[in-house]
């Protein structure tokens, strides 16, 4: 049985890849020394993949930015307006080619925008989309895949394994382009697959005649709904590979079951397969009957995208399983997916009581853990006792494991989770109640989190504020908030959020359930890294969580004052989720906490209550036959937190971006009596899934871009308004920026605004 990984983090445990680089950017460091930080990290963490004990070690999964942007500079695939960056300024080379396509570059005269970044499949990692123009030439352009080969080769002494995307992963990440940035729907990108070949095989053959003996190929799209066009596409690349060059090829799949694809996997010529069993452990079964004789399976038994610890038992049935339909030889034994998703090391992480820190792995104890696999099936039995007692440790502690939490979640009835009564009559009521003027005007949620706010917290936890003068500061700057949306004269106003870090930490600080790493760093994109919240436990409220600020907010003024909440499929997206039950279960119990602070608001004298749910389209599940599950308990996760309140009560929800075409109805469904999405940099295009769908409720559709700084005129969005005017009910309109304004400076902020109430103004007067 041999061990192998997908590919380790490359960030650095103390995210020293991040600093290096942002030093680089800003012109501190030079070239040389950041080429020099990169070569540290990568032989940390060859060094210690060896000293796991992983036969085979990777190489190219180390990355300055992202690896299919790696792919398009390795293949030559470079957008033409970037030619400047690479001819005509002497002193930039390759890597400033790169990160120019990565960031834009605005420098010697130049302006050239950035490529455009995606989340990679269901995580929250994002890529640059590869722009394939109909012409598109392919040639091997970098190094660097050769220079890492040879350079992973001295430093461990090994053979290692490179990691590629492959041929038809990489063609069907991309986008068709004119030679602008325009999209170009004259041509299919994977037709450029026979422009492709020839050079991808080259590189390969390059591998060969460095040493290598094993190269693994991602192709992700194994796992996802595949057109027969594109299963064809499968099997000629990897005829054609496997006709010119000997290497031995892994062919890598993740993050879902390869399903109605196993068949057309497994004949590919390829010498192993790679399959992930932690989403999908059911395809073991399938896939050991479609392999065939000579080809090796590897198991992909370690999640590579949380923070448990492995259940060695549960993995080992599974070997078992191979183990007696293949035999041991042709098994090998790796994390599900690349080690990127995962932080970096358990052992930095000293604050984590001991007992459930012992519950947890990291990307280093993941490799130990795919080791201590094959220890165990080759006789080691102390290391399993170790692990059930941990496992077992964690099922029944009484710390996470709370019986009334359990009993709320399961006693749920239907009528929780609706309204008392139907669209219509709450807008009556609440437009009674609160006389709202056609077309009202609001924000988002945030106002500017200026250095000095950001300083605050920062004071705070060194101790250098006091908790009172911490909250007195946070007073004065809600209060000014305040005073500055009184004279912009908007109609709904919010409190800023200044006290919150982020919108779901915060909360996650609050709750039962949750727990904080202090250095649980995972890349998001590029030198981006996000922290995410861990939930542990059974989640429950233990008190007020916004109630004092929302009503210290409302107090300072007599015009409405929206709460602020973060929904519960957001706060759940966003966090390491358990792995011993299903996410529903833990939404539900997020959403019924959600749900008490709702009623707590509302009692203590606010009328409306904003719910935000951005993340609820990214948790769609990558087969589309899954969707709709999904979207069920998903929305009655919202539903439940949402429908406590009293008709005259005004829920808000807010979504930003987001597709809605495909997922109309279960937005719909959602029956916030007002959703503002982000519509502006669409030109209100999003909106018309809503007008098409005839959503019956209120809608607040963006009229300006909150991640430009730039301030939109009146008269831009008036035109967006009177788009929105042809689309929709007037009276269900509202008016609003695109997102909250948290990134944003006061200057900008303040004239946007005044524009943004004069344009509701006028739009009003004309209706
Ligand atoms: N209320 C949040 C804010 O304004 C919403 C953020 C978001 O949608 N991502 O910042
Ligand atoms: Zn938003």
């Amino acid at each position: 049985m041999l061990t192998h990984n997908l590919g380790f983090p490359r960030i650095g445990a103390q995210r020293q890849l991040k600093k290096a680089c942002e030093q680089y950017w800003a012109g501190n460091i030079n070239r040389n020394e950041l080429v020099f930080a990169a070569k540290k990290i990568r032989e940390e963490n060859w060094l210690l993949q060896k000293q796991a004990g992983i036969d085979m070690i990777p190489c190219n999964d180390f990355s300055f930015y992202d690896q299919v942007l790696d792919m398009s500079l390795l293949l030559g695939v470079i957008p033409h307006r970037y030619t400047p960056v690479a001819t005509d300024i002497p002193q930039n080379a390759e890597i400033d080619l790169y990160f120019a396509m990565a960031r834009g570059y605005q420098q010697h005269g130049l302006d050239i925008t950035a490529m455009e970044m995606t989340k990679w499949f269901d995580t929250n990692y994002h890529y640059i989309v590869p722009e394939f123009i109909a012409a598109q030439q392919f040639r091997i352009l970098s190094d660097k895949l050769f220079h890492e080969f040879n350079e992973c080769q001295r430093v461990t002494g090994t053979t290692p394994k490179p990691v590629l995307i492959g041929p038809v992963s990489y063609l069907l990440l991309g986008k068709e382009k004119q030679s602008g940035e325009a999209a170009d729907s004259s041509f299919d990108k994977i037709d450029l697959l026979k422009q492709l070949l020839p050079v991808y095989i080259e590189v390969l053959k390059r591998l060969e005649e460095a040493g290598a003996e094993w190269v693994q190929l991602d192709e992700p799209f194994l796992a996802t709904d595949l057109t027969e066009k594109q299963q064809q596409a499968f099997q000629y690349a990897y005829k054609e590979i496997r006709k010119q060059c000997n290497l031995k090829i892994l062919l890598a799949t993740y993050f879902e079951g390869l399903q109605e694809n196993t068949s057309l996997a497994a004949n590919l010529p390829v010498c192993a397969l790679h399959i992930d069993l932690v989403r999908a452990p059911q395809q073991i079964d399938d896939v050991l009957k479609a392999i065939p004789p000579k080809m090796s399976l590897s198991l992909g038994v370690v999640d590579g995208r949380n923070i448990w610890k492995n259940d060695y038992s549960r993995s080992l049935a599974l070997i078992e399983k191979a183990r007696v339909a293949i035999g041991e030889e042709r098994i090998m034994l790796a994390p599900s997916c690349s080690l990127l998703h995962s932080p970096v090391d358990l052992d930095g992480e000293t604050a984590i009581d001991a007992e459930i820190r012992n519950w947890m792995a990291f990307a280093k104890q993941k490799l130990g853990e795919v080791t201590a696999l094959k220890q165990i099936v080759e006789g080691n039995a102390a290391l399993l006792a170790i692990n059930t007692r941990a496992i077992e440790s964690r099922r029944h502690s009484t710390r996470i494991h709370k019986q009334a939490v359990k009993d709320r979640v399961a006693a749920i009835k239907e009528a929780d989770a609706q309204r008392k009564s139907e669209f219509t009559v709450r807008q009556r009521i609440q437009q009674l109640r609160f006389n709202l003027p056609l077309f009202p005007t609001t924000t988002i949620g945030s106002f500017p989190q200026t250095d000095e706010i950001r300083q605050l917290r920062a004071k705070l936890k060194k101790g250098e504020l006091s908790q009172k003068q911490y909250e007195s500061e946070i007073e004065e700057a809600t209060v000014s908030a305040i005073r500055v949306q009184e004279e912009i004269g908007l109609d709904v106003l919010v409190h800023g959020e200044f006290e919150r870090n982020d919108m779901v930490e915060y909360f996650g600080e609050q709750l039962d359930g949750f727990l904080f790493t202090q250095n649980g760093w995972v890349q998001s994109y590029g030198s981006r890294c996000v922290k995410p919240p861990v939930i542990a436990g059974d989640v429950s409220r233990t008190g007020d969580m916004t109630v004092k600020w929302s009503c210290f907010a409302q107090a300072q003024t007599s015009k409405l004052m929206k709460g602020m909440l973060t929904g519960p499929v957001t706060i759940l997206q966003w966090s390491f989720v358990r792995d011993d039950q299903p996410r529903w279960q833990t939404a539900f119990q997020i959403a019924l906490a959600i749900r008490d602070e709702v009623m707590a608001l509302e009692k203590a004298g606010i009328r409306i209550i904003q719910i935000d749910e951005p993340a609820i389209r990214e948790g769609l599940p990558l087969r589309k036959k899954d969707g709709p599950a999904y979207l069920e308990w998903a929305v009655k996760a919202f539903r439940l937190s949402a429908s406590g309140v009293q008709d005259e009560t005004q829920i808000h929800t807010h979504m930003c971006y987001s597709e809605f075409n495909d997922i109309m109805e279960h937005i719909a469904k959602m029956d916030a009596d007002v959703i503002t999405i982000e519509t502006s940099r669409s030109q209100m295009e999003l909106l018309q899934a809503f007008a098409h769908f005839k959503y019956p409720n209120e809608i607040g559709p963006g009229v300006y871009d909150i991640h430009s700084p730039r301030v939109p005129t009146v008269e831009e969005m008036m035109y967006l308004l009177e788009k929105a005017v042809a689309l929709l009910p007037v009276k269900n309109i509202w008016v609003n920026p695109d997102c909250g304004l948290k990134t944003r400076r006061w200057t900008e902020t303040i004239a946007a605004l005044k524009n943004m109430v004069q344009a509701a103004q006028v739009t009003r007067e004309k209706a």
